[in-house]
This record gives structure tokens, C-alpha cells and sequence, in this order.
């Protein structure tokens, strides 16, 4: 039966199973928990369109783009022959690489930073909030993922849906209201809540902590901000509200 499946299939199994998972989740272990989310929950699905919209139009711009001038890096067919854990964690690791520069260049360059700000419109962090993208954003972020997987590694149709999958698990528990005890030192190696939620304060940390799986990028390239050492009552979002519609596409 997976045979049959597509990867976005795959992926879309994903998102509906761990979303379910972290509504449990947070409610069982809210880091905040006087947290309302109504409000923002209507906007946020408004929102999720664009982000379906972009990701898909730009897949679909990358295969014809792809099946068009039959690139080959020669790399290709070396990693078609590696193991598929090998492959697997060698591609999220190179894909979470190519990310984080471009999450930072989001931050620094005024052009991608149009395509990003919709992001840190939100007031409320949640297991939704990082869907919250323009579609800009969401064309951009696709490039990396699919070129990366499906056609430096050679990933199939299962691996690609199963890494995009693991993909939209990072970012639902970057942004979920869920307390995770320091003592368990997740933050040591994954993008934990505590670990990303300074990256959306209005406390001048929003260029820091730009890591989206793994939090080593940020500590070799010094963009880390230790969440214990900053104050934890800070208010999330952007001092001066962008036109959410205008932002929404990333123009
Ligand atoms: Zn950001
Ligand atoms: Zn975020």
C-alpha cells in the first residue's frame, strides 16, 4: 500500500497524526499555560493555504525545471549506493545546513527579508505557528529540501515523504507551547521550543538562533543565544506590524 502512496501523501500523514500529537502534547505540558489560541488558530489556517500554495509551486518548478536539463552531479549515482540511514542522514543534515544560511540571509538581506517577516507577524507560539510562512517563504524553503533528497541522494518516493515528514515534526515542536525539561539537554542538539521561541521576541534576539533541525549551525557560526541567560516573560512578534496580506505573499 506505501508503494502507492506520493511523498506530499506521505508528508500530509505526517502533519495530521503529529499535529493531533502536539495538541495532546501541549496540553498535557503547556509551557505556557494561560496560552489562547482562537484568535490567531482562524488566521493561522488562512495562512496555511499560502504555505501549500508556494511549496507546491515550487516543486513543480523545480521537476520541470529538472526533468528539462537533466542535470548530474556525478554525486548521484556514488549516493544511490549508500545505505538508506546513511543517505538519510547525511542529505537532512546537508539540507538543514543550506537552510540555516538561508534563514539567516532572510534576516539580513532587506529583499528575503519581505519573503520572511510574515513569519514573525505572530504574537502566539503554538504547534501551528510555523506554518505561518509567506509564499515566497515557502517557495524558497522548498528549493533546498527537494534538490537536496530527491535529487543529490536519489531518495525515493517513501524516503523523500518519510524526510519531509521528519521535517514537518521539527517544525511543529520548534513552535510548540510544550515544556521540555533542561535536564533532558534536547537543546544540546535539536532546535527545541526554548531554543527557538527567542528567535520570535521582541527582545533584539530575532537574529539569533536561526536553526531549524539541529542547533549546531548557530553555535559554529555565532548566532547562538543560550535561552537560560535571556528573560523568559518577553513579548513575541514584530514591533511594527507589517500589512499581513502584502506580507502574506512575501512581495
Ligand atoms: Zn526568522
Ligand atoms: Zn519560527
Amino acid at each position: 500500500m506505501l508503494e502507492n502512496l506520493r511523498y506530499e501523501d506521505i508528508e500530509t500523514i505526517f502533519l495530521v497524526v503529529f499535529a493531533l500529537i502536539f495538541v495532546l502534547l501541549e496540553k498535557l505540558w503547556p509551557k505556557n499555560q494561560n496560552l489562547d489560541i482562537k484568535a490567531t488558530l482562524k488566521w493561522d489556517i488562512v495562512c496555511f493555504f499560502a504555505l501549500v500554495l508556494g511549496v507546491n509551486i515550487s516543486r513543480l518548478v523545480i521537476s520541470k525545471f529538472y526533468s528539462s536539463i537533466h542535470l548530474d552531479f556525478g554525486l548521484m549515482e556514488t549516493t544511490a549506493q549508500w545505505t538508506f540511514v546513511t543517505r538519510f542522514l547525511i542529505a537532512f543534515f546537508l539540507s538543514d545546513f543550506v537552510l540555516y544560511w538561508l534563514h539567516r540571509g532572510m534576516h539580513h538581506n532587506p529583499f528575503l527579508w519581505r519573503t520572511h517577516q510574515f513569519h514573525h507577524t505572530t504574537e502566539t507560539l503554538y504547534w501551528f505557528s510555523g506554518f505561518r510562512t509567506s509564499f515566497m517563504h515557502a517557495f524558497l524553503y522548498a528549493f533546498p529540501q527537494v534538490l537536496v533528497g530527491f535529487y543529490l541522494f536519489r531518495f525515493t518516493t517513501l524516503e523523500l515523504g518519510i524526510a519531509f515528514g521528519m521535517g514537518v515534526i521539527a517544525n511543529l515542536f520548534s513552535h510548540s507551547n510544550l515544556a521540555i525539561p533542561k535536564s533532558w539537554r534536547l537543546h544540546y542538539l535539536f532546535v527545541t521550543p526554548d531554543f527557538h521561541h527567542p528567535h520570535h521576541s521582541q527582545l533584539g534576539t530575532q537574529n539569533k538562533n536561526f536553526g531549524n533541525v539541529f542547533t549546531v549551525w548557530d553555535r559554529l557560526f555565532g548566532s547562538y543565544v543560550d535561552p537560560n541567560k535571556i528573560r523568559s516573560d518577553f513579548k513575541y512578534g514584530l514591533k511594527d506590524q507589517p500589512n499581513k496580506w502584502r506580507s502574506m505573499t512575501g512581495l
